[in-house]
Parts: structure tokens; C-alpha cells; sequence
């Protein structure tokens, strides 16, 4: 394309017109031919024409000559001149003779046919005139335009002299010339008839040449420029040109038709791949590459039109716990249920244009635009009101196989172009608020604003720097005491995770766990924890009157839990440390098992086999808690901070904490109660048989050198 071609038709055009050339040529040099032939042919008529006429006027000017000589035979034998001039004006007055002499033997004029003879006597001074004497018979000669004819004139053998008759060949030449125009003329015409068919013939070929020329554009180049045309609109991703059609029945016809069929099945491959590639497989939602696609279609028409759009990006809320408990099926079945509620809703709202996307895993984005004739300015009521529904909806329950499952889900807004002005910013933005909704305790709806960015970069710049926060020795142990309830001996610690930034000093665990849970560090930061608290605890000494050494607990977060390595993780701890297997306790959040009971209770029993304890922690504020302790094995449980805090005044925890105690014990199960910071606490504690306590009156969280010391 960028190079100049020649096309088809041109190099058609082009081989016709040289092909035309040559045959021009070839008839140029045919005419030429001929005029030469036609040249020759007059040559060679005129040279026969001359010879012809030249010997007819030879042979009756000698058979004349000849008849004059012997009529002057007498006359000239007597010197008749009279007879003489009679004869000679005689053979004079013949209409083509110039000159008739009779001669002596001499050569000397004896008549001329004039009346006077004024020449009488003289010698003949041409320059014939010696060889015509000298010769002894009939002598012809041309000279000029006269043929001198002679003849001695003989009595016996005596020469009495000559006679000389000069013809004109004027008369001749010229019948000579007009026999040969003539035949010229006639030749011209044989050769202008010629030239005219030639003519002809090259008009002819010149006809034929573009009729060729019209024809091939007609069966191959137009055709084949169509489907050139149709295969450039193909490569564009253009099929809604016609399908070029045809019913001729040669090769190019089949080329047509095949290639008709080849635009079909690339047009429905493209669909199809178009299908496949722009929506989502499980519920035909569009996905996440055909929402971007809208997004940014509407945005480019929306830019600078003062109009408005909003972004909803909705998240279920654990729906992690039903792929996990209920099997992949059953997620699958509610996101299913959930973007046939989410479509449901969009439509009964009014005045909303939407696009529902599922953006894989439980995520449900939907672009939300007020509809042509709603007033302006709508956009964040009606996103409200979307929201709030959805929020309501999916907070009902759903039904799953004849059971009733309580889902819920956050949602977050941005709104364009307050929030952000590009599909990215908007899809960000939608993002981070969706977030901020589950932070803010799940099952509700935020809009985007500009603090919540400070929120998501802290939680970023956290993440990057707790990265290698190990191994650069920014991450710490504290062990803070357990004890026996019954005789306040110290039995064990429980290893507590410490970050010493080194810019911001010291950081929460609640909020640096919870940022390496959901970015997955703590499946290489937890086995460093377990093998350093092994290693700690073997170390310890049995404090005074405890007669073992104390066991070492160690959080285990759910992420942990699901890695799938986490037995064989604490076996490599306990074998690198050599730490005794009953030593070691491990704490699993009630949730983290519940929300997984069946692969839990599998790991469970296998991280039992290899003589470790497991405990629950924070227990009680999760679900339905009791029950499961039947189908869960576990060693131990801890009941979270918040029971032993009100213990005192709030009848209804300690009469809580009771139970649990009771019944704890009659499965066998050992109690640890969290969080004692009032000696009142521990006595109420002790007072109800719980096994173990934990708490700031005990003792806080300390170093491993401190609680070393604590040993003694
Ligand atoms: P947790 O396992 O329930 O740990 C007990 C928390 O209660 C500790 O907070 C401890 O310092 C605090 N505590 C103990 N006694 C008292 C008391 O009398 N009053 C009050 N107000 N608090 C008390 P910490 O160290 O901030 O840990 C918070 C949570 O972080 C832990 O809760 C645990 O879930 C998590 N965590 C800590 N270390 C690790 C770790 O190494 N791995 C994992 N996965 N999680 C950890
Ligand atoms: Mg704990
Ligand atoms: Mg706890």
C-alpha cells in the first residue's frame, strides 16, 4: 500500500497496448513493404513499358528506313534530287520523324527534305555522324530524345550513300509517362486499400485491446477488488458489509462464494470468541473487560458533557466462608442468586440506566447512569437508593439446597467526575470505598471520598514495609505469662507478634496482622514466628512448683490455616527445635475453624496425632460456638477479653463464662480466660473452676530475657 503498485487492469492495459504497439509496428513495416514493392513494381513496369515502346518505334523506324533507302536507290543512282527532297519531305512530314538527311558516301548532306537545302554539301557535324557513316548496314542509335536510325542505300553492291531518319521519343516518353501514371493510379489505389484495411485491421485490434481490457476488468479486477475491499473490512473487524454474492460458474465464482462462507465463519467465530471473551462464564453478566470497555466508551461521551455516572462496586460479605464450608457448588449457586437479585434491582429502580459486571470471584460492579429524561444531578440519589436496595436484598437470606444462607455485602461509590475522571481512577476509587464499607463493619454502602485514599496508601506503605520486616529483625516475640488459676503457678506463655517500626516505633498487632493476613505475608511470617517460639521455649525451666516446663502458644491466623502446610510447618518447628511436641499450644481463632469446620476438623485431628494442643481463641464471639465444640477436637479453649471484662458487672457474661466453663470441662476441654486485669476477675475465675488465666494483672506481654526472670 505504501509503495506505489500497478495494479491488474494497468498491467492488463499495458501488456494490450504494447502487444498493439508491436502489431503497429509490424504493419508500418508491412506498408513499407508494400510501398517499396508498389515502387518497384512501377520501376520495373516502366522499364518493360520503355523497352516495349522503344523496340516497336526501333523496328518500324528500321523497316521505314530501310523502305526509304530503297526507294532513294534510283533517285540518288540518277542524283534525282528532285525524287530526292520528294521521298526525304515525305518521310519528313510523318508526325514523329525531327529530321530525315540523305548522304553521300561521304557523309556530306546531299538532302535534308527542306526546300532550299541549305545544308547541301556539308558534312554532318553531330557527333553520330562519323559512326553511322563508318558503318556498313542498318545503324540504330539513341541519342538524347531522338533514335537515330540509318540505312546505306545500295545499288548491288555499290553504296551510293545513306539515309538517316531522327524519331522524337518525345511522343514516346510520353505515352510512355501516361501509361505509367495510370498505372501507377492504380497501384495507389490497390495500396491506399491496403492501408485502409491495415487501418482497419489496427482499429479493429485497438477495439478488441479495450474490450479485453473491459472485459478483464469486469470478470477479474472489479471482483477481486470487491473482495479485496470485503477482506480489508474483515481485517478492520468490520463484518456487517454485504457478504459479496455470486453465480458464476467458474473459479472465481467458487473464490466468492468461499470466500462469502469464510466471512460467515470468521463473523461467528468473532462472535462467539466476542461472547466468550466479554462475559462472564457462570452468569452471563459482562465481565471485567467489557465493563472496561463501556466504561470508557461512556466516558469519552460523557467527557465535558456536564453529565454524570456512578460506579457500584458491590462485594459479598464472607462469601470465602460458603466456597469453603458448602463446596465450590453452592458458591457458584450464590453468585447465581446474587446477580439474578442485582439485575432484579437495577431494573425496578427508576430512572437508572445500568450495566451489571461480575468481575470475578463475588465482586459485582455496576455502571449507573440517570436515564435520557431524567433531570441531572440525580446520579448520587439514585446510586442511594441502588445501593440501599442491594443492600437490602442481599441482606435477605438466600435459600441453597433447602437451606437458608445469610449473606450480606458492602458496597462502594464513585462518582464521575467528582471522584475520579478516568475508568481507572472510578474503578480504584469504587475500590477503595467498597473497602472502607467493609471496614466499616460490612453490609452497607460508601461513597468515595478523598480521606479514604490516606487510609488505602497507609495500608500500602504498611504492607511494603512489613515486607522483610523479619528478616531485617523489625518483627519481635513477647511472651506474656499463663497460670494455673487454682495456685497461680506459671504453666506457660503466649508468643505475642511485635513490629518496631523504624520510623513509627512500635505498631498495633491488631492492625499490622490483620494488613498481613489479607496481603498473605503471614504465610512467611507465621512458620518464623513458630520457630522462634519453639526455640524460646526451650529455654524455659519449669517454674517453682509447676513440675514441667511451660508450653509456648502460638497464634495460627486462618490464612495459616488454609495454606494446607501448617502440619507439616509445625512438625519442621518442633524437629528443628527439638521442643517436645506437648509443649507447644496452638491458637486458632473460633472463626478461622467454624467458617471451615469440615477441612478444619480434618487438620485438627492430624495436628493432634503429632501430640501438639490446640486451642481456640477469642471463643465466644464468633458463631454459634458450643455446638461446634462436639464436631471440632480441640484441647483447649480461650474465652475472648470482652467476657472477662464486664465479668463483674454484667450477670448475663458471667453467668456466660460459667457455661462455657461447665461445659468445657465435661468434653474434657481445658479453659483459658483472657484479659484478667482485676483481681476480682481472678477470683470470680478461680471461684468457677476456670483452668487457666491470662492478663495484664498477671502479668504483661515481656520480653523473652523478662520472662526468663519470671521463671525463677
Ligand atoms: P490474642 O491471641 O487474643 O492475644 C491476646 C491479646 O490480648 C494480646 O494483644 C494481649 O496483649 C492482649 N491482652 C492480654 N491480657 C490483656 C489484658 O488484661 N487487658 C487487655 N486489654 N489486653 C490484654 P496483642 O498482643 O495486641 O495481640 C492482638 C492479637 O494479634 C492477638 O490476639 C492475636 O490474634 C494477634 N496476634 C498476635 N501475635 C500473633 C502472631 O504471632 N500470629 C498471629 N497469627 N496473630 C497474632
Ligand atoms: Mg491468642
Ligand atoms: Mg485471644
Amino acid at each position: 500500500m505504501k509503495q506505489s503498485r500497478i495494479g491488474l487492469q494497468t498491467r492488463f492495459l499495458a501488456a494490450i497496448l504494447i502487444m498493439f504497439v508491436v502489431v503497429v509496428l509490424v504493419m508500418l513495416q508491412l506498408w513499407n513493404r508494400q510501398q517499396a514493392t508498389q515502387h518497384d513494381v512501377s520501376e520495373v513496369t516502366r522499364a518493360a513499358m520503355h523497352e516495349l515502346i522503344y523496340e516497336q518505334v526501333r523496328i518500324d523506324g528500321e523497316a521505314e528506313v530501310r523502305q526509304l533507302a530503297d526507294a532513294l536507290a534510283n533517285p540518288l543512282y540518277y542524283f534525282d534530287l528532285d525524287a530526292i527532297g520528294a521521298l526525304a519531305r515525305a518521310a519528313l512530314r510523318e508526325s514523329d520523324v525531327e529530321y530525315v538527311l540523305v548522304y553521300d558516301p561521304a557523309g556530306r548532306i546531299l538532302h535534308d527534305g527542306s526546300g532550299d537545302i541549305a545544308a547541301y554539301g556539308q558534312p554532318m557535324g553531330d557527333p553520330l555522324a562519323a559512326e553511322v557513316v563508318a558503318a556498313n548496314g542498318p545503324h540504330t542509335r539513341a541519342s538524347g530524345q531522338v533514335l537515330d536510325i540509318s540505312s546505306p542505300i545500295m545499288i548491288g553492291d555499290q553504296r551510293l550513300g545513306g539515309v538517316r531518319i531522327g524519331y522524337s521519343l518525345v511522343g514516346v516518353a510520353r505515352a510512355e509517362d501516361q501509361s505509367m501514371a495510370g498505372l501507377r493510379n492504380r497501384i495507389d489505389e490497390v495500396g491506399r486499400r491496403n492501408l485502409a484495411w491495415l487501418l482497419l485491421l489496427c482499429a479493429a485490434l485497438g477495439v478488441i485491446g479495450l474490450a479485453a481490457v473491459a472485459l478483464v476488468h469486469r470478470i477479474l479486477v472489479q471482483p477481486i477488488r470487491i473482495l479485496g475491499d470485503a477482506a480489508r473490512e474483515i481485517e478492520a473487524g468490520n463484518f456487517s458489509l454485504p457478504v459479496p454474492d455470486s453465480d458464476r460458474e467458474d473459479e472465481l465464482g467458487d473464490l466468492i462464494r468461499s470466500f462469502g462462507r469464510m466471512r460467515e465463519s470468521v463473523a461467528r467465530h468473532d462472535r462467539d470468541i466476542r461472547r466468550v471473551a466479554y462475559s462472564d462464564a457462570l452468569t452471563g453478566l459482562s465481565n471485567r473487560l467489557a465493563f472496561r470497555e463501556a466504561l470508557d466508551t461512556r466516558l469519552r461521551a460523557l467527557q465535558g458533557a456536564g453529565r454524570q455516572l456512578a460506579l457500584l462496586f458491590a462485594d459479598i460479605d464472607d462469601f470465602k466462608r460458603i466456597n469453603d464450608t458448602l463446596g465450590h457448588e453452592a458458591g457458584d449457586e450464590v453468585l447465581l442468586q446474587v446477580a439474578g437479585i442485582i439485575d432484579r434491582v437495577v431494573k425496578v429502580i427508576p430512572g437508572v440506566d445500568a450495566m451489571v459486571a461480575r468481575f470475578g470471584g463475588d465482586e459485582f460492579v455496576t455502571l449507573l447512569q440517570a436515564s435520557d429524561n431524567e433531570p441531572e444531578g440525580e446520579v448520587r440519589t439514585l446510586a442511594t437508593r441502588l445501593a440501599d436496595s442491594l443492600v437490602h436484598e442481599l441482606g435477605q437470606p438466600l435459600l441453597l439446597h433447602g437451606r437458608q444462607v445469610f449473606l450480606g455485602c458492602s458496597i462502594g461509590v464513585a462518582l464521575f467526575p467528582d471522584d475520579a475522571d478516568t475508568a481507572s481512577g472510578l474503578m480504584k476509587n469504587g475500590d477503595i470505598a467498597m473497602y472502607q464499607a467493609k471496614v466499616a463493619g460490612k453490609n452497607c454502602h460508601r461513597f468515595y471520598s478523598r480521606t479514604m485514599d490516606q487510609a488505602v496508601e497507609r495500608r500500602m506503605r504498611m504492607e511494603h514495609d512489613l515486607r522483610g520486616a523479619w528478616g531485617r529483625g523489625e518483627l519481635s516475640l513477647a511472651y506474656q505469662p499463663i497460670y494455673r488459676t487454682r495456685d497461680r503457678v506459671l504453666v506457660g506463655a503466649e508468643a505475642l507478634l511485635r513490629w518496631n517500626h523504624p520510623e513509627d516505633g512500635a505498631i498495633a498487632p491488631a492492625v499490622f496482622i490483620d494488613v498481613a493476613e489479607q496481603s498473605g505475608l503471614i504465610e512467611s511470617i507465621g512458620p518464623e514466628v513458630m520457630r522462634a517460639a519453639c526455640h524460646e521455649a526451650t529455654q524455659w525451666r519449669p517454674a517453682p512448683g509447676a513440675g514441667e516446663a511451660p508450653f509456648v502458644a502460638v497464634n495460627v491466623s486462618p490464612r495459616q490455616l488454609r495454606s494446607g502446610d501448617l502440619v507439616q510447618q509445625i512438625t519442621a518447628a518442633l524437629h528443628e527445635t527439638s521442643l517436645p511436641p506437648a509443649r507447644l499450644h496452638v491458637e486458632l481463632t473460633e472463626t478461622a475453624v467454624i467458617s471451615d469446620e469440615i477441612n478444619a476438623s480434618a487438620l485438627l485431628a492430624r495436628l493432634r496425632q503429632t501430640g501438639v494442643r490446640v486451642w481456640l481463641d477469642d471463643f465466644g464471639t464468633g458463631y454459634s460456638s458450643l455446638s461446634h465444640l462436639r464436631r471440632v477436637q480441640v484441647d483447649g479453649l480461650k474465652i475472648d477479653r470482652s467476657f472477662i471484662t464486664d465479668l463483674l458487672r454484667d450477670p448475663d457474661d458471667l453467668a456466660l463464662t460459667s457455661a462455657i466453663i461447665a461445659m468445657a470441662h465435661s468434653m474434657g476441654i481445658t479453659v483459658v480466660a483472657e484479659g484478667v486485669e482485676k483481681q476480682g476477675q481472678y477470683d470470680l475465675l478461680r471461684e468457677r473452676d476456670c483452668d487457666l488465666v491470662q492478663g495484664f494483672w498477671l502479668g504483661h506481654p515481656c520480653t523473652p530475657a523478662e520472662f526468663a526472670k519470671l521463671l525463677d
